[in-house]
């Protein structure tokens, strides 16, 4: 009997292939370099002020500068229109500018 590893349970478990993620459309999330960041680097908290939304920003673009996906992640950010947080380098005030007006 061959080994069931969990990637592929999961995948199975998908009866309706609609409804079964597209390994291509995410996998490169696999080799982000934010991968075990802690998220609140990326994402503002409540009533976070300008001051600590600039060093948090900072931070997120730091890690973000070296990743190997960050096209891929900024695209993905752009084409569903994440309204939050820190994706491809870019913050939401960052990548509402690059929409076009009429957006
Ligand atoms: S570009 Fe930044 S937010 Fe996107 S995957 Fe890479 S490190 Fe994470």
């Amino acid at each position: 009997m061959a080994e069931n590893t969990g990637r592929s349970k999961r995948i199975g478990q998908y009866r309706n292939p609609r409804l079964r993620p597209v390994e291509s459309e995410w996998e490169w999330q696999l080799r982000a370099a934010c991968r075990g960041t802690d998220s609140a680097v990326f994402f503002a908290p409540t009533g976070e002020s300008r001051r600590e939304r600039r060093r948090r920003e900072i931070a997120a673009k730091t890690v973000c500068i070296s990743c190997p996906v960050r096209v891929a992640c900024l695209k993905h950010a752009l084409a569903v229109r994440e309204p939050h947080g820190v994706w491809g380098g870019l913050s939401e005030t960052e990548r509402q500018a690059l929409r076009p007006a009429s957006a």
